[in-house]
């Protein structure tokens, strides 16, 4: 019985702090091209792909319940062209939202 040939690992590249995709490297950093950002090396310094692109306008505000009703508001962190077919995404937020979509103004429990 000759013994299994085991597989190799496939070492992915980091996420994307927004959205969670794969990045991109490039030898000197990583690059998500859906969101429009660039992170050095050690994923520090993240910083526009397009700079003169700015930032995409939408927001997203969460309400919170109870006595008073606090809200919170995120702004998409991708860069303002990015394609419509992709939902808005905030790091702090574990989804995305689309423009007019359900969700947008959602209680949170
Ligand atoms: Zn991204
Ligand atoms: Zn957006």
């Amino acid at each position: 019985m000759s013994e299994a040939t085991l597989p190799a690992l496939a070492i992915s590249n980091p996420l994307c702090a927004v959205c969670l995709e794969e990045t991109d490297g490039d030898g000197y950093g990583w690059d998500c091209y859906d969101c429009g950002i660039h992170w050095d090396e050690d994923g520090s310094d993240a910083e526009w792909l397009y700079p003169d692109d700015g930032q995409c306008p939408s927001t997203y505000t969460r309400k919170r319940g109870g006595l008073s009703v606090e809200t919170e508001t995120f702004r998409c962190m991708r860069m303002a062209s990015h394609d419509v077919a992709l939902t808005h995404e905030h790091s702090d937020l574990l989804f995305g939202w689309k423009t007019g979509g359900p969700g947008v103004s959602k209680v949170a429990a």
